[in-house]
Order: C-alpha cells, then structure tokens, then sequence
C-alpha cells in the first residue's frame, strides 16, 4: 500500500470490530499526507462520529488555537485517532478494539512517516509508547518509539472540563515547537 487513499479502500466499510455496527460515520484521519507533526488521538467522540472528521466541535476548536499559537494550522499536521470507529457514549477502548483497529493507525503512521508523533491522553500516549504511565505525569516530556520523537500531551477534551490542562496545553504546544526544530535538525533528510 502506498497511499493514504489506498489505504483509506482497504479499511473500507469496516465491521472488523463490534464499533462497525453502531458507528455513525468511519472517522478516517485528515491532514497533510506528508506532514512532520501527526497527532494521534483516542477515538471518535459524538460530534466527530456524526461528520466523519476528527477533532470537531470544541475540542477541534481549541486544538485549532493550540496550533495556532505555534504558528500552524490544521492543514500543517495530519491527525488520527487509535480507533476510527465511536465507542458508544464515549466509552474507553477495550482491548480487542484497539488490537483490531491499529494495524490501520501503524500504516498511517508508516505512510505519513512523520518527526514527530504527539499523542493525546492516556491511550493513544499507552499505545504509542508502550507504558502503563500515565498522562498526568508523562505529559511534556521529550520521548522515542523506534525512529520517532514522541511528545505526550492532555488531550484538547479534558481541559474542556478542566480549565488548569488549558495552560498546560499550550506550554506542552510551546514545547512541541521547540521539539519539531530539533528533530529537523537531527534528522534532515526526512521531508527534506
Ligand atoms: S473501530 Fe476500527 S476495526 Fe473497529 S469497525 Fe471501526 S475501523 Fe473497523
């Protein structure tokens, strides 16, 4: 496979899992195929489960400020989720959910081939990075899975219900600038 869109046909329709069924929309992924920064997210929550986009309604909003402050826009960045299906009311993965759904998020990952990989809460920072640690403490420190730079932040819905993440979170996206340079630096001959 060499193209998002291929893979995008290869997922197709998807009921590999039981998310299949009660689904609204199939939230792929979106952003610049060939991007340096890509986020990776939980899953799709209501309002991205009824678009089919991710990051719509307030959490987008403020991931669109977010990347703002650093002087980027969504069209700069490609952002995913580890499942691309809702679980119903916003529940957490499960388990068999998440080992089904990934090979998909790996592709993606292997085709956009990013510097930096940002995951966004605890399950997508668990999955990426291997680590039972939480995001309350792993959160805006410097880490590595494999060739990538990984950065773990809260993810843009929980300081919708806690205000105090909302400066962290633009800190950890000052830290990201911060970090996107130096793995330019280091590692110039990917998107040259
Ligand atoms: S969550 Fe993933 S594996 Fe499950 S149905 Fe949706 S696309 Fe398929």
């Amino acid at each position: 496979m060499d193209t998002l869109k291929e893979l995008a046909a290869q997922i197709g329709d998807c009921h590999r899992c039981p998310l299949g069924d009660t689904r609204t929309h199939l939230v792929f992924g979106v952003g610049r195929e060939d991007a340096d920064i890509m986020f990776v997210g939980e899953a799709p929550g209501r309002n991205e489960d009824l678009k089919g986009e991710p990051f719509v309604g307030a959490a987008g909003k403020l991931l669109d400020e977010l990347l703002a402050s650093i002087g980027l826009h969504r069209s700069d960045v490609y952002i995913a989720n580890i499942l691309k299906c809702r679980p119903p009311g916003n529940r957490n993965p499960e388990p068999l959910e998440i080992d089904t759904c990934t090979p998909f998020l790996r592709e993606q990952v292997r085709l956009v081939s990013p510097r930096v990989i940002v995951t966004l809460g605890n399950f997508a920072t668990r999955f990426v990075l291997k680590t039972t640690e939480g995001i309350t403490r792993i959160r805006g420190t410097v880490q590595h899975a494999g060739r990538f730079t990984v950065l773990p932040i809260f993810h843009p819905a929980a300081a919708l219900y806690d205000g105090s993440k909302r400066d962290v979170l633009f800190a950890d996206f000052a830290l990201l600038g911060e970090v996107c340079e130096t793995a330019r630096t280091a590692n110039p001959e990917v998107h040259p």
